[in-house]
């Protein structure tokens, strides 16, 4: 039996590799991965290692308690939409920001700011998140 993609995804990640899926049909790159190609919907894709090198493109907080509890302890945190090298667009946590309104504003007049991954264990799971470069 092959292992879920969900696990190969957060073992790599653990190990501090973020691996995706390249569609072997229209060579876009899905993050994270799943069976199916984001973009044209294609089963063929193969694993490829990313980078991890992108921009910080928003920086913003949530004013409301964390979705799980298990982000208490990191809460409260900014997050932010990133576009890594690849192409990919996702949203994660920001570490090292402080979410005052002077912080954040230059974070803003800086946009776009270079990140690179900032992988956490939270309680027992390893979460993506990025950091300034
Ligand atoms: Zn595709």
């Amino acid at each position: 039996m092959t292992d879920s993609i969900i696990k190969l995804y957060y073992d790599a990640l653990g190990k501090g590799k973020l691996l995706g899926k390249k569609c072997d049909q229209c060579g876009e790159v899905t993050f994270p991965p799943t069976t199916a190609c984001d973009s044209c919907g294609s089963f063929e894709q193969d694993w490829v290692e990313l980078s991890g090198r992108g921009k910080l493109l928003y920086i913003s907080h949530g004013m409301a308690p964390p979705p799980n509890p298990r982000f208490n302890d990191l809460a409260p945190y900014a997050y932010g939409h990133i576009k890594l090298e690849e192409d990919v667009y996702l949203q994660a946590i920001i570490t090292g920001v402080s979410i005052d309104p002077v912080t954040l504003k230059e974070f803003f007049e800086a946009d776009p700011v270079d990140v690179v991954p900032d992988i956490l264990e939270v309680d027992g799971l390893n979460i993506l998140a990025f950091k300034q470069a």
